[in-house]
C-alpha cells in the first residue's frame, strides 16, 4: 500500500486569524466599495488574494536575514545573491529591484519607446501597464487552447509560434525591443510553457534578431510542470530544468515574491554587459545603487536562500499538491474550474458559474464578492475589471476568460483551510440560480483600475 502524501516541513510559529460573521462582512464589503483590495486584512478569514509575498519563509531564510550586510555599496549580501542567480539561473549580470514591476520599470525605461510592439503570452497586468504607459503595444500570442477552460492541455501557457512569427514579420525589428515569455503564464490561469516552446521561441527570435526575456515570477513552478508533463525531462532535477529553460533567454525580470518565497524583492538579470550598463542608470534613479537597488541586505540574503529552496522538488511539490487538493475538492462539488489545475492557484470559471449574469456586470468580481460575504475568503478577479479599457477606444475589454483566482500562499494554510474554502464555494454554487445581477463601476483609475475601482451592486 502506498502511504498518503505529507508535507516535508513542520510549523514553528503561528499567527492568529479572526473568524468574522457574515453580517460583519456584508457591512465591510459595502464600505470597501465591493473591491476586495480595499478590505483590511483583519476583515479576511482566509486570504487567497495572492501568493505574492504572502508565503511563510523557512528557518534557513530567517537565519540568513540575521546575516544580512547592510552596507550601501558592495555588501556581501549582494554578492551572495549574485552567486545564486549565476548558479541557478545562469545570468552573469543582475540588478536588484524592490519587486517585479520595478524590474519592468527599469528594463522598459531602458529599451521600450513609444510605438513599439512587445509580443508575448498574455502579458501580466503590471507588465502590460508598463508597456502601455510608454505608449507601446503588448500583443498577445498565446495559443488558442488557453482560452478553453474545459480543455485538458498540458502547456496552455505556450506561445503560438505562427502568431509570433506573424508579428515579427509585420513590424520592423527596430520596433520590437523584446519578446516577453511569462513563465508560468499567470493571466491565462497559471499555465506552464513547455521547454520545447521556449526553445522554438528562441529559435524564431534569433532569426529576427529580437531578444527574449522571461517574466519569471513562477519559473520554478514552470520547471515542475515541465518535469511532470514533458517526457524528455522527467528524470531531470528542477535545477537542471531551470538551467535549460534560461539557456533560451537573453534576460529575465523577476518578482521574487512568488517562487523565491520572500515577502519583498525582485531583480533583472541579463547576459549583455551593455544592457546591464544602460539599465544601471535607471536602476540607480528609480531603485537604488546597483548593489542594493531597493532591497535591504537581509532581504537579498533571504532571496538567495529562497531561490535555492524554491527550486527543490520537495518544496515545490508541497505547494503544488495543496493547490491540487483544493482544485480536486471543487471538482467533486461540480464547480467549474480551469483545467488543468494551475500551480499556485485554482481558477473558478465565473462565466460557467453564473451564466445568467451579463458580461457588462463583471461576472468574476460578482463571484469573488460572494466568496467573501459567505465565507470571509478573499480571492481576486481575473476578468473584465483587470483587463481594463482599450487605451485607444476607452471601451471595456472583455477577455476570453472571466476567472476568480484563489491563490494559495506557500506553507501558510493547512488542508483544513482548503476544506473550508471548498465548502464555502459549494454553498454559493448550490444557490447560484438566485443571483440576478452583478456589479457596476462607480469610479475607476485610467490605468490598472482593479486596485482602486469602486463598485456597487446592481439592484
Ligand atoms: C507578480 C508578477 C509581476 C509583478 O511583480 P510584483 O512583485 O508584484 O511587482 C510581474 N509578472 C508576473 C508574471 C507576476 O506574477
Amino acid at each position: 500500500m502506498s502511504l498518503p502524501y505529507a508535507e516535508p516541513y513542520k510549523i514553528k510559529m503561528v499567527e492568529q486569524i479572526y473568524r468574522s460573521t457574515q453580517k460583519e462582512r456584508e457591512q465591510w464589503i459595502e464600505e470597501a466599495n465591493f473591491n476586495l483590495f480595499n478590505l483590511r486584512s483583519e476583515q479576511v478569514f482566509i486570504d487567497l488574494l495572492t501568493d505574492s509575498g504572502t508565503g511563510a519563509m523557512s528557518d534557513k531564510q530567517w537565519s540568513a536575514m540575521m546575516l544580512g550586510d547592510e552596507s550601501y555599496a558592495g555588501a556581501s549580501s549582494y554578492f551572495k545573491l549574485k552567486k545564486a542567480i549565476k548558479n541557478i539561473l545562469g545570468f552573469e549580470y543582475f540588478l536588484p529591484t524592490h519587486q517585479g514591476r520595478a524590474a519592468e520599470n527599469v528594463l522598459f525605461s531602458t529599451i521600450i519607446k513609444e510605438g513599439d510592439i512587445v509580443p508575448g503570452n498574455s502579458h501580466f497586468d503590471t507588465t502590460k501597464g508598463h508597456i502601455e504607459f510608454r505608449k507601446a503595444k503588448a500583443v498577445d500570442c498565446t495559443i488558442n487552447e488557453a482560452f478553453d477552460t474545459t480543455l485538458d492541455f498540458p502547456f496552455k501557457g505556450n506561445i503560438d509560434i505562427n502568431k509570433l512569427e506573424a508579428v515579427l514579420k509585420k513590424y520592423p525589428k527596430e520596433r520590437i525591443p523584446l519578446i516577453i515569455v511569462t513563465i508560468t503564464n499567470n493571466s491565462s490561469g497559471g499555465q506552464p510553457v513547455s521547454m520545447e516552446n521556449l526553445k522554438q521561441v528562441k529559435i524564431i527570435a534569433n532569426q529576427y534578431g529580437i531578444p527574449v526575456f522571461f517574466d519569471s515570477a513562477r519559473f520554478a513552478e514552470n520547471a515542475y510542470f515541465i518535469k511532470m508533463r514533458e517526457k524528455a525531462h522527467e528524470h531531470k532535477s528542477i535545477k537542471e530544468i531551470v538551467k535549460e529553460m534560461y539557456s533560451y533567454a537573453d534576460g529575465m525580470t523577476m518578482s521574487s515574491k512568488k517562487d523565491a518565497i520572500v515577502n519583498m524583492g525582485g531583480f533583472i538579470a541579463m547576459r549583455s554587459e551593455k544592457l546591464f550598463r544602460d539599465a544601471s542608470v535607471f536602476n540607480i534613479m528609480f531603485e537604488g545603487y546597483i548593489t542594493y537597488g531597493g532591497m535591504s541586505g537581509r532581504d537579498m540574503n533571504a532571496l538567495a536562500q529562497g531561490l535555492d529552496e524554491g527550486t527543490e522538488f520537495e518544496v515545490l511539490e508541497a505547494g503544488i499538491k495543496q493547490v491540487e487538493y483544493l482544485g480536486n475538492k471543487l471538482i467533486e462539488c461540480g464547480i467549474p474550474i480551469q483545467f488543468p489545475i494551475g500551480g499556485h492557484a485554482v481558477f473558478i470559471d465565473a462565466k460557467r458559474f453564473l451564466p445568467q449574469i451579463n458580461k457588462e456586470e463583471f461576472i468574476a468580481q460578482t463571484v469573488a464578492v460572494e466568496l467573501y460575504i459567505v465565507g470571509g475568503i478573499r480571492g481576486v478577479e481575473i476578468g473584465t475589471i483587470l483587463a481594463d479599457r482599450d487605451p485607444e477606444t476607452r471601451e471595456n475589454r472583455y477577455p476570453g476568460l472571466e476567472l476568480v483566482r484563489l491563490a494559495i500562499p506557500r506553507r501558510t494554510y493547512t488542508n483544513s483551510h482548503m476544506d473550508y474554502v471548498a465548502a464555502v464555494c459549494k454553498k454559493i454554487f448550490d444557490t447560484r440560480h438566485e443571483a440576478k445581477h452583478g456589479l457596476r463601476i462607480v469610479e475607476e483609475a485610467p490605468i490598472m483600475r482593479h486596485f482602486t475601482v469602486k463598485l456597487e451592486k446592481i439592484k
